[in-house]
């Protein structure tokens, strides 16, 4: 994924009339880049429970933060999916810091399974 996601679009600026508006796929927004006026935010990066999952089995325990930066997902939707994952004994929330329970571990292998078919 690149980190320097700007893709260029044919909008105009409402606010300075500038062309120079470009989309930034890891925010999810449509900014201008001259004068930094936010035009558009959608939630198009949305957090899947397998990504969380797999990030937090190679770490062994992330936080929010850590975990909104490696998946580039708006923070609305990694939230409800945390909140969900915690409700389905899949995460645990220990302090500041998520970790995956045994439960979610193995459900996390067993997705792992069926995307390489075994
Ligand atoms: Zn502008």
């Amino acid at each position: 994924m690149g980190r320097n996601a700007l893709r260029f679009s044919n909008r105009v600026c409402p606010v300075c009339g500038s062309r120079s508006v470009a989309r930034d796929e890891m925010k999810g927004i449509t900014i201008c880049t001259n004068c930094g006026a936010i035009i558009e935010r959608r939630d198009t990066k949305r957090a899947h429970r397998f990504d969380i999952a797999q990030q937090l089995a190679r770490e062994n325990g992330l936080t929010f933060q850590q975990l909104l930066k490696r998946l580039g997902v708006s923070e609305a939707s990694l939230y409800s999916q945390l909140e969900s994952m915690i409700a389905m004994d899949y995460v645990v929330q220990i302090g500041d810091v998520y970790k995956l329970t045994r439960r979610g571990s193995k459900w996390y292998h067993s997705e792992l399974g069926k995307q390489w078919g075994y």
